[in-house]
């Protein structure tokens, strides 16, 4: 990859970011001719104040807003589906996506399969060519994130798992990408700090891995440059002490993380989504615990770029701010830590090895690697 070859560049998101831009749901929604959005959600969140606030206002501002909460923490097929025949039993003409990657993810799915009544939704998914297969109309789109870990906000995927064989499936469009993002970081405000500390990670994971990444794209690498600079700067204090500044920085980081991510990820996220199927660790929580070992195995190769982030961050050592980052954050430094079960190394490698992610490493991984790492991980 260098100067002398063709590229494509696609940056394309329109995002409503800043404090209040919630309040512009509404109109936005009605300037378009739409008055019955489907919001999903989950549980949890749809009993908060502030959710109850968002749907009072859209319903004052003359919309109808119905909401679905059928959201599993690791979503699931059945998940979709329900919200699908909710779509449809009230008779709605637009999406919102509120809350984190799971709802994000849920409403994207429902959106690709409401007018889709004789494909499977599975028919979607990307490892078959699933896109060809989304041809009818999509419902419009909205995602409104209230964590900053995934940048699902931005995405054009969605991981959906089968009910009863867990089997976790990518589906993917062009067209399943939110027409608007309203990035309001007075919605996170309210996220407890383990869920900012481990979402957080996820979005230095991204920002990290994309930069070190071998795909070629210096527009990413700006991106991600500056998202892990958000990072240093805030991550803590939004943690331990947060006020509106740190928290709209890790909203901003989160979207940079996943724009710069189209370049590719690494053996990180490699490493951390086994540990996801096999013990249902929260993902931000696993990458927060194999950043280092993954730097630690793209340290030499990527030498210069982990100079240019140390500049950066003002710190001596990238492996060491992490695991500073990590302790701080009150993170777990080793799979031995968080009392794992070490006999399941091998199963680890394999779903490691079968993860797509690490192929965008800059340095190749085999399975001995995968072992080597978990081994020291759990010892
Ligand atoms: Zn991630």
């Amino acid at each position: 990859m260098d100067w002398n070859q063709r590229y494509t560049y696609n940056f394309p998101t329109i995002v409503r970011f800043g404090a209040g831009v919630i309040d512009e749901l509404g109109p936005y929604l009605k300037d378009l001719g739409l008055s019955k959005p489907l919001i999903v959600s989950d549980k949890f969140l749809s009993e908060l104040p502030f959710f109850k606030n968002i749907t009072k206002d859209l319903n004052a501002k003359g919309l109808t807003a119905s909401v679905y909460t059928g959201v599993s923490k690791n979503p699931i097929k059945s998940d979709v589906l329900s919200g699908v025949k909710a779509f449809h039993e009230s008779n709605c003409d637009s999406i919102v996506g509120l809350g984190g990657g799971a709802s994000m993810d849920v409403a994207r799915a429902i959106a690709m399969k409401a007018h889709h009544p004789d494909n499977d939704l599975f028919d979607f998914d990307d490892a078959t060519g699933g896109d060809k297969f989304v041809v009818n109309e999509i419902p419009h789109f909205v995602t409104v994130p209230t964590t900053s870990g995934t940048g699902s906000e931005v995405g054009r995927s969605t991981v959906i798992a089968d009910d009863e064989t867990h089997r976790k499936r990518v589906l993917f469009s062009p067209r399943a990408m939110a027409s608007r993002v309203f990035a309001d970081p007075v919605l996170s405000m309210e996220l407890p700090a383990h869920v900012t500390a481990a979402t957080g990670m996820d979005a230095l994971t991204h920002n990290i891995e994309a930069y070190l990444s071998k795909g070629f794209s210096p527009l990413c690498d700006g991106v991600a440059i500056e998202g892990i600079k958000l990072v240093s700067e805030s991550l803590e204090k939004a943690t331990l002490s947060p006020d509106l500044e740190s928290r709209s920085k890790m909203m901003m980081s989160a979207l940079m993380g996943a724009t710069s991510f189209q370049k590719g990820l690494g053996i990180v996220h490699s490493l951390a989504h086994p540990l996801s199927t096999v013990f249902d660790t929260h993902h931000g929580l696993a990458n927060a615990v194999m950043l280092p070992y993954g730097l630690e195995f793209n340290k030499e190769v990527s030498a210069e770029r982990f100079k240019f982030l140390e500049k950066i961050i003002g710190c001596n050592d990238l492996i060491q701010w992490v695991n500073y980052l990590n302790k701080r954050l009150g993170m777990p430094a080793s799979l031995k830590e968080m009392e794992l079960d070490s006999s399941k190394i091998d199963e680890l490698s394999d779903l490691a090895l079968a993860d797509v992610c690490h192929l965008c490493n800059p340095k190749e991984v085999t399975l001995e690697n995968f072992k080597s790492i978990y081994n020291k991980a759990f010892s």
